[in-house]
């Protein structure tokens, strides 16, 4: 039984489809570091955004070494989100069973927070742009402005969380859900258990091959999804 589950979400594709509005925000944010556009066949989900930005320069012409612009990608990508924020809402969209599955699992008192390839501003924005907040303690989430390797974030999320709360979660209370076999590959790392959704850019047949506990084309059952992380 996990009754009280520790349930560390993604944001994008998995909780929330930031919409055009977050669609480009890297490539702008690249271009504004290197006053140019980079052509790339870099694919986003499921990494970091770190990670993203040092593939793109790596894909491209740009002389090494990068850490400096990958740093100031960052700091423009920051920027580009907040002066993009009013769109969220309006061009974007919760995925469905979302707000409701969430909702129960705070209600039953779970502790559930993010584990997200977002750097903390811009996964603070979406979330908030969506009310999600009221249901997430972002104060124990992992964000990809932790370490550019998602594998590293779980650790931090369970200590952070056992600061704050005073308790521990054994890998068997632990679930990750995401929409991407990075996801998977972060909760094996650290044993915890893991639900993978169909709603981003891998498709459900796929995700299966991958050995996570559960895939699902998306949150809409709620019932089923909070038995399942509940144990109950
Ligand atoms: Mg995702």
């Amino acid at each position: 039984m996990n009754e009280r589950p520790l349930v560390a979400w993604d944001v994008d594709k998995t909780l929330i489809d930031a919409g055009p509005g977050g669609g480009d925000i890297m490539d702008v944010a690249v271009s504004r570091t290197l006053d140019r556009v980079l052509e790339h066949g870099v694919r986003f989900g499921g990494k970091t955004d770190p990670r993203i930005a040092a593939e793109i320069l790596a894909a491209s012409d740009v002389p090494l070494p990068h850490d400096e612009h990958v740093a100031t990608v960052l700091t423009h990508l920051e920027d580009v989100l907040r002066e993009r924020a009013h769109l969220l809402a309006a061009q974007g969209r919760v995925l469905p069973g979302v707000r409701e599955t969430l909702k129960r699992l705070h209600d039953l008192g779970a502790v559930q927070t993010v584990l997200t390839g977002n750097i903390r501003p811009n996964a603070l924005v979406k979330i908030s742009a969506f009310g999600l907040d009221e249901f997430l303690d972002l104060e124990v989430g992992a964000f990809g402005s932790d370490h550019a390797s998602r594998p590293q974030l779980l650790p931090l999320v369970l200590e952070r969380a056992a600061l704050k709360y005073r308790r521990t979660w054994t890998p068997q209370q632990t679930w990750v859900v995401g929409d991407t076999e990075f996801d998977h590959e972060c909760a094996a790392a650290s044993g915890a258990r893991c639900l993978l959704v169909a709603t981003g850019s891998v498709d459900y047949d796929t995700l299966g091959t991958l050995g996570a506990d559960a895939v699902r084309h998306d949150l809409s059952d709620a019932d089923a999804v909070v038995s399942l992380l509940t144990g109950r």
